[in-house]
């Protein structure tokens, strides 16, 4: 209410949204919002649009100057509409969850908390409404109303640009259809044409292929992971690693050995940024056992962790997770 009613700096809320049919919390938040905005005190600060659609959604998104999405965390898909949102202009005031953590920097827009998870989720709502009040009260409302001799909010420009300039090349439809196309239809038509010929022969190959590797896998174990010695590289050096890796039954071929590489942070064995690269095979066995080689360039200084999977590999399997198979060292 204090934020809402402040003479020389009013704030206005619109929301607009549907609950899904069997989503009752949702509608009972719906009801309690329209409810409120239909109270004294709250007509016109607090508007509830109905029937919300592509339609409605377009003028919002060119209309409004803060897009506040702010989902329980990590239950956001995405948050399309944020995207939507900073194409027009409009700054996005989001909790950290769906697209927000790769496209927030700082400079272009309002994180709502960290990327905490609490378990309870009363507290967590009540840090993140605190965050939320604290961010509407001294940094979105404050950078809003502060006019230069022009009229003009030059500090909320500033941001509106970075955010323009930061989001739109990386989140749109473009990037949407040309990764969906590169990376997933154009395979799965030529995986659908190379599988289909000779009355489905390739696909028969395949699932027999599947069958043998899902019983076979509970024998894939990684047994070792060798090191040079000394437990510190030289940046710009390589760091050279052999696994040793049992395979019972399946060949070297049929497996892909990632080998996961990453800073950590602090005493923890979380790594940041991870990167992967594949481990070769030697092409020599023992007993079910073949050892594998790879490299971990050390292009940054700092404390690094390192550590392999197993996937199951074969070229119609278009996507080695797919068969829910892992093994990690
Ligand atoms: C963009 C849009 C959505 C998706 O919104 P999210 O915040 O990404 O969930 C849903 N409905 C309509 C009508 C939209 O325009």
């Amino acid at each position: 209410m204090k934020i809402l009613s402040d003479k020389r700096r009013p704030v206005q809320f619109i929301f607009a949204g549907k609950a899904h049919p069997q989503d009752l919390l949702g509608k009972e938040i719906i009801k309690k919002v329209v409810h409120q905005a239909r109270s004294e005190g709250f007509r016109r600060k607090l508007v509830f649009v109905e029937d919300y659609d592509i339609n409605i959604a377009r003028y919002l998104v060119q209309g409004v100057d803060v897009w506040l999405n702010n989902p329980i965390r990590p239950m956001e898909a995405c948050g399309t509409s944020g995207m939507k949102a900073a194409a027009n202009g409009a700054l996005n005031l989001s909790i950290l969850d769906g697209w927000w953590p790769e496209a927030y920097d700082g400079s272009n827009g309002w994180a709502i908390g960290s990327e905490e998870e609490y378990d309870d989720p009363e507290y967590r709502d009540r840090v993140e409404s605190q965050s939320l009040y604290e961010l509407m009260e001294n940094k979105v409302v404050p950078l809003f109303f502060d006019r230069g001799p022009d009229g003009h909010p030059h500090g909320w420009i500033e941001m509106m640009k970075n955010s323009m300039a930061t989001i739109c090349g990386r989140f749109n439809s473009h990037r949407m259809i040309e990764e969906y196309m590169t990376d997933y239809y154009v395979p799965a038509g030529l995986a659908h044409q190379i599988l289909g010929e000779n009355r489905m022969a390739r696909a028969r190959e395949l699932r027999d292929w599947k069958q043998k590797i899902r019983s076979l896998w509970k024998d894939v174990k990684i047994l070792d992971l060798d090191l040079p010695s000394g437990d510190t590289v030289a940046l710009g050096e390589d760091l050279n690693v052999t696994a040793r890796i049992q395979l019972g039954n399946i060949r070297d071929q049929e497996v892909v050995i990632d080998l996961c590489h990453g800073r950590v942070e602090g005493d923890s064995d979380v790594m940041v940024k991870r990167s992967v690269t594949t481990m070769v095979s030697d092409g020599t066995e023992h007993d079910g056992v073949w050892v594998f080689k790879g490299t971990v360039p050390c292009r940054e200084t700092g404390i690094y962790g390192y550590t392999i999977r197993v996937l199951p590999f074969h070229p119609y399997l278009l996507n080695p997770l797919s068969m829910s198979l892992v093994a990690w060292g």
